[in-house]
């Protein structure tokens, strides 16, 4: 049955906003909501795929979990669709026109994705309520980092942990007496390792027909024309998530850091999408991974590995980024200013690390987090790509992109942008880490030992060129003593060589710039 935009053709007392990242059926704009004097209002706006390269399936992947979303409804919704020939293509003038049309006494909306649309909502008078999917919210971690002169998630997760009773005894103390399982959940694979085949939404009537709408009215967006692989309903999103907790939750913890030429998803949840959509409950997501663990169907290194992502980091990267002002998108305190390689759009390039990373961005809008981290963002860091090109690179070509998750992910933990707000340290490192936690070095040309000379691992050098470009800003950071110790080691004329030869790296990579390239359209 092809999807029917339903209209709200009266005057409503109050209207409420759902945007495409609001997607839950325990909303308070939901809960709240008197059917007969009151509506919905939701917007397939064009601009929130143009106003960053917006990855193919991402934007097919929010428009049709909305429409799914939109049908389940049993109160009345005003749909706007991408083809209504009067859609303006924002928010800004799809609310302008519905405020018209509708002429609401009052309008609510939960607090957005982004800081963005949260101005945006501001010059419509419209009143923002806080969003109950979170587990803390943003005057939560106000209060917890008042007076801290640094942020550490550390300590942030074991607050939480305690408050929210979760893998903790009655006093308060971790399960298993620790509160971290780091060093067993930092294995790398011997040989090619044999995941469980990924989840699978199926197949999608709405997906199909968005997937046609989308490249009728959006033909020029960057990535792989294919069917978004997350959970387009709330009832898949409760069937990947018990796939997840069945056949991946038990080696999770194990290869969380790993990496493999050919596979991305291996043991990790990809929930992300289902999470950022709210499809499903961070609580109840970490409610399923800790009852794994009672049973005795998964390990705790596992469980509390996965606990501390989501527990742990999803709800500190919001804390900082609702906590920061809007300007800290914007910061860049390593003054990086190169361009966006094009590898980034291509995956065309010689270095084995970035093509695995970048391929599946492409090709699915995901990698897991150690190749967003320590391959994508590591060459970004190192090469010192202007952290803005790479914050809208990631924001548009994920498929779980939003404002909120991606930037202090990018700005703080992998371009050490903000300062070392959320970062103890840059996460800068050579090709010897990538060596050791995957295979792609033995099928490259480059080689990880070597940071000068024809066949040198570029991260390699670049690793290197970054600690003599900024040994002075990170001099005064107690974790970088012994990477800057080492530098001093290297004499001269070797430094000079290690300049010259990042030079070419970067000549190399720059080779093509010119984004996004035409066959990634
Ligand atoms: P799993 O490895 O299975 O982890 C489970 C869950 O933990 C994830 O689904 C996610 O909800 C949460 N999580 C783990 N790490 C983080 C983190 N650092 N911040 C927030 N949540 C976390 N995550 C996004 O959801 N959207 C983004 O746009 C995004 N951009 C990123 C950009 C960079 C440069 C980096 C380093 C990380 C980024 N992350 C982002 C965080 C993390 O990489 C992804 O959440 C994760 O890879 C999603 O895949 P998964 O669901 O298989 O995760
Ligand atoms: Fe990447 Fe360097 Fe290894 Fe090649 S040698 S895969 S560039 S780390």
């Amino acid at each position: 049955m092809p999807f029917f935009a339903p209209r709200i053709d009266r005057q409503v007392r109050r209207l409420h906003i759902v945007f495409g990242d609001q997607l839950d059926t325990e909303s308070p704009l939901l809960l709240e909501l008197d059917p007969e004097q009151d509506g919905i209002l939701m917007m397939e706006a064009a601009d929130e795929s143009r106003h960053v390269a917006t990855h193919f399936q991402r934007t097919v992947f929010f428009l049709a979990a909305m429409r799914h979303f939109c049908e389940s409804l049993e109160v009345p919704c005003h749909y706007v669709t991408l083809d209504d020939p009067d859609n303006t293509g924002s928010f800004e003038g799809e609310i302008s026109r519905a405020l018209r049309h509708l002429r609401p006494e009052e309008v609510f909306a939960v607090r957005p994705g982004s800081w963005r649309v949260l101005r945006m909502l501001g010059r419509h008078g419209v009143t923002v309520l806080e969003d109950p999917h979170f587990i803390t919210q943003p005057a939560d971690f106000a209060s917890w980092a008042s007076g801290r002169k640094t942020l550490t998630m550390e300590y942030w997760y074991r607050e939480l942990r305690r408050r929210e009773g979760i893998l903790v005894d009655e006093g308060g103390r971790p399960e298993g007496g620790r509160w971290n399982w780091d060093k067993e959940n930092r294995n790398a694979f011997r040989s090619a390792p044999e995941p469980p085949p990924p989840w699978s939404p199926g197949t999608d009537e709405i997906a199909r027909e968005v997937f046609e709408l989308v490249t009728k009215c959006l033909p020029d967006l960057p990535g792989a024309r294919g069917m978004p692989n997350g959970p387009l309903t709330r009832q898949s999103a409760l069937d990947q998530l018990e796939g997840f907790i069945r056949l991946l939750l038990p080696e999770f913890g194990r290869w969380q850091d790993a990496m493999w030429t050919g596979h991305t998803r291996l043991w990790h949840s990809h929930l992300s999408p289902a999470l950022n959509v709210k499809l499903l409950h961070p609580r109840e997501v970490i409610d399923a991974a800790v009852a794994a663990y009672r049973a005795g169907d998964a390990p705790l290194n596992s469980v509390e590995g996965f606990v501390r992502q989501i527990l742990g980091w999803r709800e500190f990267i919001r804390g900082v980024y609702w906590t920061q002002p809007e300007a800290y998108r914007d910061e860049n305190a390593l003054g990086a200013k190169s361009e966006l390689p094009d590898a980034y759009w291509n995956a065309d390039t010689d270095m084995a690390c970035v093509a695995e990373a970048v391929r599946p961005v492409l090709e699915i809008g995901y990698s897991h987090h150690i190749q967003r981290l320590m391959v994508t963002g590591n060459l970004g860091l190192t090469l010192g790509v202007d952290p803005s090109a790479l914050r809208d690179w990631y924001l548009g070509m994920f498929v779980d992109g939003v404002d909120w998750v991606t930037t202090p992910n990018v700005i703080g933990m992998s371009l050490y942008a903000d300062g070392g707000l959320v970062a103890t340290k840059p996460y800068a490192a050579g090709g010897a880490y990538i060596n050791r936690m995957s295979n792609y070095c033995g099928s490259c040309r480059f080689d990880p030992g070597k940071r000068t000379g024809d066949s040198a691992c570029p991260l390699t050098t670049l690793y290197w060129d970054f600690l003599l470009r900024n040994r002075d800003t990170l001099s005064g950071n107690h974790r970088m003593t012994l990477a800057l110790k080492n530098l001093e080691r290297i004499a001269p004329k070797e430094r000079e060589m290690i300049r010259s030869r990042a030079q070419e790296v970067r000549d190399m990579l720059s080779d093509r710039v010119n984004r996004p390239a035409p066959d990634t359209r």
